[in-house]
């Protein structure tokens, strides 16, 4: 090696580093994180798998106030909602705990609580969009309808349509190009409006019936196939999600197309290393929590106070003091950061962006203009993590978003931050994001995979 290559820093892919048996044990991992993805559409389904996994490697239900010894395997469901998976470790739990958290929800379209009604012989669903979307991604693509309808006797109705082949899927509806002459003038901002997002169900007549006739069919097809009338919507959380299915893309199968990406690309690798590493010396912790693309906000959501709950309740069942497990925790807040698209060069600063494929990227800060709204990790702890991904030979790179006054985007890691525990953010790169059929790479994914379970057994 050349005096140059030690001095200098160089990005090198996964390929050129790994070698190739990482890359082809990267292949392997993908087509259960493929399976995952297709399974977890919404928060809940992602919660209703994490609890699947949990379970099959050993995991068992906790409720506060249960005694606790070194290697019990426990989670916390939260409301159906969120999951804290944790092992407790031999050590002292003063020492504190490895955590890592991720989130399980993910952009989409919710049906309003009032939201069937007619209009000139069709039938549509009235929504109102969750987190950052571009709104014209999701006109004239299939699309399908997934949640629960909660009836007033509390019984619970799962719906999923949309996903088998034989089911019909939704659609909204957009403006053909041979009309689109006054449209094409507007500014991409403004050419789309929330209150078109309206989902097509239905344009045949029901017979015998004197007024709104199409949409009469569709609350009877919902009545006779669910039992549920059209007061049932005010007590459901129903989303509408790409009907696409996960698939490899490129014709080397590097990468992987799919819905939710963010932030399941880290959820599942969290989960699979936790599981895997079934780590003696230190207590760890997988989180996952909902509502991250809202703000973090609400019981489900990673400023809800369980957190403190569930470290509190841990530490005095182990005779550990809370205030000082926090002090020595570390957490990966592990979300997705934005990939450099060559195709958007402008927006990104390619020396500081995540590359396709070289491996894990960690941001040391988040947020927008003057590192706003960040809670920018430590040197000590990037040095830290550094030791512990280099001595597990794990591709990582450091990145932001994208050039400074550009944009910007947070995580949960500063919610976590604001409870005295170290935390930064490790996750895998997304070209897409936030559309509804979103990429990554492969290698990336396995990186993270790696990342994690380096993190959990680490000194
Ligand atoms: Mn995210
Ligand atoms: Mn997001």
């Amino acid at each position: 090696m050349s005096e140059k290559n030690i001095l200098s820093y160089e990005k090198k892919t996964v390929y050129e580093k790994a070698g190739k048996e990482i890359v082809e044990k990267a292949y392997e991992y993908a087509k259960d994180y493929v399976k995952f993805l297709d399974a977890s559409k919404t928060e809940r389904e992602a919660i209703r798998e994490g609890v699947r996994m949990a379970e099959a490697a050993g995991y068992r239900p906790y409720s506060f106030g249960m005694p606790l010894k070194a290697g019990d395997k426990l989670y916390y469901n939260n409301r159906g909602k969120g999951l804290f998976m944790f092992r407790i470790g031999t050590e002292a739990i003063n020492n504190g705990i490895r955590i890592t958290a991720a989130h399980i929800d993910s952009p989409r379209l919710d049906l309003k609580q009032v939201p069937v009604y007619e209009d000139n012989g069709m039938c549509f669903l009235k929504t109102h969009y969750y987190g950052g979307i571009r709104k014209y991604q999701w006109l004239a693509t299939p699309l399908a309808l997934h949640g629960v309808v909660v009836k007033q006797n509390g019984e619970v109705v799962d719906v999923v349509i949309g996903e088998n082949d034989t089911d019909p899927v939704m659609y909204i509806t957009d403006l053909l190009p041979h009309l689109a002459a006054a449209e094409n003038e507007k500014t991409v901002g403004r050419a789309f409006s929330a209150e078109k997002l309206n989902i097509l169900v239905g344009s045949r007549p029901m017979e015998g019936e004197e007024k709104d006739k199409v949409k009469m069919g569709v609350l009877n097809y919902l009545f006779e196939t669910y039992g549920i009338t059209e007061e049932d919507f005010l007590s459901a959380e129903l989303s509408i999600v790409p009907a696409a299915k996960a698939r490899d893309v490129g014709l080397d199968r590097s990468m992987i197309g799919g819905y939710g990406h963010d932030d399941r690309c880290c959820a599942y690798p969290s989960i699979t290393a936790m599981i895997d590493a079934d780590e003696q010396v230190h207590t760890t912790m997988c989180i996952l929590v909902d509502k991250e693309e809202t703000g973090s906000d609400g019981v489900s959501g990673m400023q809800c106070h369980l957190i403190l709950d569930l470290l509190s309740e841990i530490s005095k069942a182990l005779g550990g003091n809370d205030a000082t497990v926090r002090a020595n925790s570390k957490c990966l807040s592990s979300d997705v950061t934005a990939i450099f698209d060559p195709a958007f060069a402008d927006v990104f600063e390619y020396r500081n962006a995540a590359l396709l494929g070289c491996g894990v990227g960690m941001c040391k800060f988040t947020g927008s203009r003057g590192k706003g709204g960040t809670s920018d990790a430590s040197a000590e702890l990037v040095g830290w993590v550094r030791r512990c991904l280099n001595e597990a030979g794990v591709v990582w790179q450091t990145c932001e978003l994208g050039r400074v006054d550009v944009g910007g985007g947070g995580t949960v890691a500063k919610f976590l931050a604001n409870h005295n525990i170290d935390t930064i953010d490790l996750g895998v790169g997304v070209l897409s994001m936030h559309a509804p059929y979103e990429l990554i790479s492969k290698v990336d994914l396995y990186e993270a995979y790696r990342a994690f379970e380096a993190f959990y057994h680490f000194e």
